[in-house]
């Protein structure tokens, strides 16, 4: 992976001050190699690599992390950048019906995303209010092409405009603006026809029914497998039409989301949302942080140590460090352990990241371990005496039925308390008896 690369490159700097042009040039050639692996486009890569080089030059070197480490997070933290901060939501706050247009190569999922967007409105997903929505196939180019938009139409169980033969898109597009007003559609999702490349009949045709329709979205379909052609397809449709967004395909595929970079960096337009899948739930908001993660190919390492340094006090880390060493985690470090969890954004976010927190988490029923959770749990440990809290094992049925009580909680949830500080006990243990693994003890600070 990339930390291993630059690990090499940086070993020799340890203890050094500052950044140097020729060290941090060093490692920004194996970062360029990463990027273009990952299917950045190359004049994309290579502006990428100019600006996080201006950024890292004379940076100290932090004492408490290898300067591969820091490059690796200065990189990381401009890819975030780049790729957009937030998830990006539809604009739909327009006189109805708001028209969605999807353009793109032929077979780059419009229809699909089509269905994908329809469903999740007209279902009102996101925690958003349910959209009355209407969807129109104007691909008269392919043979049945408006059939498979009626299929995915039956499968969302959303309406699709009635298929009238011999129609030209402009047309078709004029009758279903005027279905949608005069039915009360909140959003008409407009799906058009393919191009194999840029051809310029067809981009033609788009600006037509952009004029006619005068969408408040139009968003650029594309899939993540492009490659270095993305540049190209980006490049041609933007120059076409006023694009709001970018959606892009097939990212449960093993593409590793260089598209997405080489998407931003051409349009500059947010990428609205991410397609996990053929299925017509398997649509996901996008989100950047993940997928720098998955270009530098190295998870969620980053934000790990992000987050541990935002939020691990030095001292406390050490004490902690001296407990485990020790083989000692009782339920009062659970709880200190609870609250630090509250600071880093629940529980949710950290399952998987450290040892044991998966399988801690999967053993508290219903799933999301959210602040309500976190919550009911330091009230449980707050009705335990001290004696209980160092030693769990005490805690028989009675105590159980009286913490509980206490704590506004039932007996169940108290198993699974204890349950997951056993489990998390044991996966300390672990921990300690591989020797090693120090930097995780901090993190867990
Ligand atoms: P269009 O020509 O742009 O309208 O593309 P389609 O929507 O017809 O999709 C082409 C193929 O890609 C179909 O077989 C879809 O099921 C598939 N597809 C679309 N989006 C995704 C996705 O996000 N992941 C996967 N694995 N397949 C997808
Ligand atoms: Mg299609």
């Amino acid at each position: 992976s990339l930390s291993d690369r630059l690990g090499g490159v940086f070993d020799r700097l340890r203890g050094r001050g500052a950044l140097t042009e020729a060290d941090v040039r060093g490692a920004m050639r194996e970062v360029r190699v990463a990027l273009l692996e990952a299917d950045v486009a190359l004049p994309v890569a290579r502006d990428f690599v100019e600006k996080v080089t201006e950024a890292a030059v004379g940076q100290n070197v932090l004492r408490s992390v290898t300067p591969g480490q820091q490059v690796v997070k200065i990189v990381n933290d401009a890819l975030v950048e780049m790729l957009g901060s937030d998830a990006s939501e539809l604009e739909l706050g327009v006189t109805p019906p708001a028209v969605i247009m999807m353009v793109g190569l032929q077979g780059s999922g419009k229809t699909t995303t089509t269905a994908k967007i329809a469903k999740r409105l007209s279902a009102g997903q996101g925690g958003r209010e349910r959209k009355k929505v209407l969807m129109a196939s104007l691909d008269v180019n392919r043979p049945n092409a408006q059939e498979q938009l009626a299929v995915l139409g039956t499968q969302a169980d959303v309406q699709t405009l009635p298929i009238v033969t011999g129609q030209q898109p402009v047309d078709i597009a004029r009758r279903a603006m005027q279905a949608a007003k005069l039915q009360g559609f909140d959003v008409l999702m407009l799906d058009t026809a393919g191009r194999l490349h840029v051809d310029q009949a067809l981009m033609d045709e788009m600006r037509a029914v952009a004029d006619v329709a005068q969408p408040t979205e139009i968003l650029l379909v594309v899939d993540s497998l492009t490659g270095q052609d993305a540049v190209n397809v980006a490049k041609n449709f933007s120059d076409q039409v006023t694009l709001t967004g970018v959606v892009l395909t097939r990212m449960d595929g093993d593409a590793r989301g260089g598209a997405a970079l080489s998407m931003r960096a051409v349009t500059g337009k947010p990428i609205k949302f991410a397609g996990m899948g053929e299925k017509l739930d398997a649509l996901e908001a996008f989100h950047p942080a993940r997928v720098a993660g998955r270009i530098l190919g190295m998870g969620d390492v980053v934000g790990l140590v992000e987050r541990a340094a935002e939020a691990v006090q030095q001292d406390e880390a050490e004490a902690m460090a001296a407990k485990l060493a020790k083989g000692q985690f009782d339920l009062n470090d659970l709880r200190a352990q609870l609250a630090q969890m509250r600071r880093m954004g629940g529980l949710g976010a950290l399952a998987g990241m450290i040892p044991g927190m998966a399988k801690a988490k999967a053993a508290m029923a219903g799933g999301g371990m959210d602040e309500r959770i976190l919550l009911r749990m330091d009230a449980m440990i707050t009705s335990m005496t001290q004696k209980e809290r160092t030693k769990p094992e005490m805690i028989n049925a009675k105590r159980k039925i009286r913490i509980a009580k206490g704590s506004g909680t039932t007996v169940q949830d108290v198993n699974k308390l204890l349950k997951m500080h056993l489990e998390m006990s044991t996966a300390m243990k672990k921990i300690r008896k591989m020797g090693g693994l120090k930097g995780m003890a901090a993190m867990f600070g």
